[in-house]
């Protein structure tokens, strides 16, 4: 098995297509190949090299996913959510110790702002859009300074080729450190899981800063030499033209996006009709059984969910495609590493038994960075613990039964409550606050908070909302505020997130 990221994409022919986006030509391997090695010359010249973190804070589409792309090969590339405020981005910049931001040539992100401040080199990029879809030059003069020797080369297994942060459910959100091992490993898992072969054309509408639109979206597809039709973001306005123009064999998406679609699906059977998918496939929170039903009627095809998360480099398990059979309601079977269950002693437990899912295996990854406490907790005799909570079947068929972790999970995206209380208690008349999820019945959860105003003051839910509006993107301020004496805790006195919104009437 190959173990760099760059000899993933060597076996495709230098002609097929890898990247399309709409409206433009595709950009094809032998493209996106030299794109990557000028990239990496690029960034060697200016003395960034394998291990550096590259922070990429760029918009949805081609041109993102072929710099991460070229990133991953050969330094440590580090997607941000270009939604972040600059409180956000000084967060994630300094902690990562970024050595260097790529941002589009004329990106007014205060992304840019703070990297000034903090000293991180702003590289632009500038696309080449008579080029195929994705190309681009970095605009930047090298160093005059003499670059070390080892800076590029051929990236080691062990090289860091991705770094996301955790959404920080239990204390500041953590570094996870990929490496190139982690994500050839994932690469090919999904790869296989999903048969692809060089004829599969992806629709990715996925966000290319989470770990599952950068690796099922972008990564597994090109590991098989199949091309990728890369969106501006998803719209399911604009889906159904999208498949016109990509005629794509699969795409995937989170259950939100599946559901928008699937509402929209009725007004173009045409659409549809015309380009019939091999699959779909769905991650990242749980798919309700009905809504799959309805769109393996409406597509005429499987749809199988999958379980991921980061410090899997994504895939864990998932449904398998046909003649094997599909469980709604369940994640499927273990689809790269290996999958137990733990009782909170540390013994592995039966099937049938519920317990905490643990995983190991090549794609997950060797730690967080700089955190012992949180390597100590996160490991157990070799096992890493996701702190979802699940029972296997018989036939090895995984069901997510509920949550040990406080993370809130909006439809895929995961929030932290403690960031959220941070924020607020930043408020001059909030003495108290305790922030959770509350069931929707779209996006799963969405974020809710008690507070307790100091005495004498008096400020609205709509102020604090707007308060954390300011701070953080959108997706994070809690939609409802409730207003207390005191805060809720649990039997034992302690603080308890998980099972408030229940208590407190709200599902
Ligand atoms: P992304 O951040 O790109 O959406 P992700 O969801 O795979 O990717 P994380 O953000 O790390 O990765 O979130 C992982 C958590 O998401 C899991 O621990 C689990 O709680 C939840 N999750 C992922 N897939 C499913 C699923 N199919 N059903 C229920 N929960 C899921
Ligand atoms: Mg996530």
């Amino acid at each position: 098995m190959t173990s760099s990221l760059k000899d993933l994409l060597g076996d495709a022919a230098a002609t097929a297509p890898a990247l399309s986006a709409p409206g433009r030509a595709a950009l094809d391997y032998a493209g996106l190949r030299a794109l990557v090695d000028a990239t990496l010359a690029g960034l060697n010249g200016l003395g960034i090299g394998r291990n550096d973190r590259v922070a990429i804070v760029l918009d949805n589409g081609p041109e993102m996913a072929a710099c991460f792309v070229a990133c991953a090969c050969g330094v440590a590339s580090a997607p941000l959510n270009p939604a972040y405020r600059a409180e956000e981005f000084e967060f994630y910049l300094s902690d990562l110790n970024a050595k260097a931001l790529i941002v589009a040539q004329g990106s007014t992100t205060p992304a840019i702002a703070v990297a000034q401040k903090l000293g991180v080199r702003v590289i632009e990029l500038v696309p080449k859009l008579d080029g195929g879809a994705g190309s681009f030059a970095l605009a930047a003069a090298p160093e005059p300074s003499t670059r070390p020797a080892a800076l590029g080369g051929i990236a080691e297994p062990d090289d860091i080729s991705m770094v996301l942060h955790t959404s920080g459910t239990t204390s500041r959100p953590k570094i996870v450190p990929l490496s190139q091992r982690n994500l050839v490993a994932s690469a090919l898992h999904i790869r296989n899981t999903l048969r692809f072969t060089a004829a599969d054309r992806g629709l990715n509408i996925m966000p290319l800063f989470h770990i599952h639109g950068l690796i099922a979206g972008v990564l597994a597809p090109l590991s098989a030499g199949s091309s990728v039709f890369c969106t501006p973001g998803f719209n399911a306005l604009k889906f159904f033209g999208w498949m016109d123009e990509a005629a794509p064999t699969w795409y995937t998406a989170v259950p939100t996006m599946h559901q928008a679609i699937v509402g929209r699906a009725g007004k173009n059977r045409e659409v549809i009709a015309r380009h019939p998918l091999r699959f779909l496939r769905s991650s990242s929170s749980s798919m309700p059984p009905q809504v799959i039903r309805e769109l393996e009627e409406v597509f005429g095809a499987p749809l199988v969910e999958a379980y991921g998360m980061t410090e899997a480099t994504h895939q864990m398990a998932s449904n398998p495609l046909p003649p094997a059979i599909r469980k709604p309601g369940t994640v499927g079977i273990a689809a790269g590493p290996e999958i137990a269950i733990m009782a909170p002693g540390g013994a592995l437990l039966a099937r049938g038994e519920t317990g905490e899912i643990v995983i190991r295996g090549p794609n997950v990854t060797a730690g967080y960075e700089s955190n012992p406490g949180a390597n100590a907790e996160a490991y157990s005799n070799g096992w890493f613990r996701t702190g979802d909570q699940g029972v296997m079947d018989a036939e090895g068929y995984l069901s997510i039964t509920g949550r040990l972790k406080e993370i809130i999970n909006r439809g895929g995206e995961k929030i932290s409550p403690r960031e959220i209380d941070e924020i607020l208690m930043d408020h001059p008349a909030v003495a108290q606050v305790v922030a959770f999820g509350m069931p929707h019945p779209k996006l799963g959860e969405e974020v809710a908070a008690c507070v307790v105003l100091r005495e004498g003051q008096q400020v609205s839910e709509r102020d604090l909302q707007t308060f954390v509006a300011g701070r953080v993107a959108d997706y994070k301020v809690p939609a409802k505020i409730l207003f207390m004496d005191e805060i809720p805790k649990g039997a034992t006195g302690k603080l308890q997130r998980i099972g408030l919104a229940q208590k407190l009437g709200l599902g």
